[in-house]
């Protein structure tokens, strides 16, 4: 089959477009599905790039957010048949411990990632389990329907189970125009909070973010971003109740000044990298909260995927790139210029 893989972790260079890579075989429990789309993610990044504790035989196949039908189902794979239109649920569980059973797999002892852990949808089959399977959204494209599990699936956790976000809640978005900052100011709308603060490093992405809910827009300039000031200008003082963060050392000050006495900061990534500097003392001081959040459980997406169909939540697509140009495509996404998803089109 046709698929991008890398035979050894590093730069985008590493990244190689193959014709013969083997199909991937199923147990009975498991299906194969025909990848129609597949949205990038900055973890397809960091996982070619390499991430420490994560040992992954070689070559690997990334790719989380998956849309596409079903080619062949195993013995145990009941209510769907070939041709059926599919995305599929990012997270692998057991789906049988008492994390799993409970609903909340997402910290189940072996939970993964698909193109993470596993060889992911940059290919033309992709071997799913049968849990991960939940029909595509009819009203979207499959390339539409790539562009939101993963960052809606992140953003609704963080968000509603770590933040309570409500309507009496202020935010503020950082990476405002991201894949993962367009699903949390969407989120963040739907939920009636407010203010929205959207921010991000170019004002023509601000402006499409305050079509999407942001009420105000801050421009933060990578060299100075003390855009708490604006937030503490625009709040009599107060700050923010939630900061939505998936920056890291970059933003990290800036965030914890931006919070609210009592405020919690929500953090998901850390593409600036992986230190930063903490002074305790404010953070003690003001009774502030530092919450980690890892992807979302599966009745979680199964919400999204409703609120998906009922155009109450919208998935946005930056740009459509064809399998074999999936280099260009994290290219693109390493230069942040972009808006939402890249998407990467197998026909
Ligand atoms: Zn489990």
């Amino acid at each position: 089959m046709r698929a991008v893989i890398f035979r050894a972790h590093g730069s985008p260079e590493k990244l190689e477009y193959v014709t013969d890579f083997p199909e991937p075989a199923i147990n009975d429990d498991e299906a194969l599905v025909r990848v129609r789309a597949t949205a990038l993610n900055h973890l397809d990044i960091w996982v070619r790039q390499g991430l420490p504790g994560l040992k992954l035989p070689l070559p690997h196949i990334s790719g989380c957010d998956i849309s596409g039908e079903i080619f062949k189902t195993g013995r145990n794979v009941k209510n769907w048949k070939q041709g059926d239109a599919v995305i599929v649920a990012p997270g692998i569980s057991c789906f049988n411990c008492k994390f799993c059973k409970s609903g909340r797999d997402n910290i189940c002892a072996t939970y993964g990632i698909i193109g993470e852990h596993i060889h992911g949808g940059l290919a033309e089959l992709v071997k799913v389990k049968k849990e991960q399977l939940l029909a595509k959204p009819e009203n979207l494209s499959f390339e539409e329907a790539a562009a939101f599990p993963l960052t809606f699936l992140t953003a609704w956790h963080m968000l509603h189970t770590h933040a309570q976000i409500a309507k009496s809640k202020s935010v503020a978005v950082l990476g405002a125009a991201s894949g993962i900052g367009v699903a949390a100011l969407q989120i963040a709308k739907l939920a009636g909070a407010g203010p929205i603060f959207a921010l991000g490093s170019a004002a023509e992405k601000l402006s499409k973010a305050e079509a999407l809910g942001a009420t105000h827009a801050i421009l933060v300039k990578n060299d100075n971003p003390a855009f708490y000031r604006e937030i503490l200008k625009a709040t009599d003082g107060q700050g923010v109740d939630i900061v939505f963060e998936h920056v890291g050392p970059a933003t990290m000050e800036s965030s914890i000044k931006s919070l609210k006495k009592g405020g919690i900061i929500v953090t998901c990534g850390a593409t600036t990298g992986a230190k930063t500097p903490l002074d305790l003392r404010y953070f003690f001081t003001r009774e502030l909260r530092l919450q980690g959040s890892i992807m979302g459980t599966l009745n979680e997406l199964k919400e999204i995927v409703k609120l998906v169909e009922a155009k109450k939540l919208k998935p946005v697509v930056d740009s459509v790139f064809p399998l074999e140009k999936t280099r260009e495509a994290q290219e693109k996404m390493l230069s942040r210029d972009f808006f939402g998803k890249i998407v990467i089109k197998i026909l």
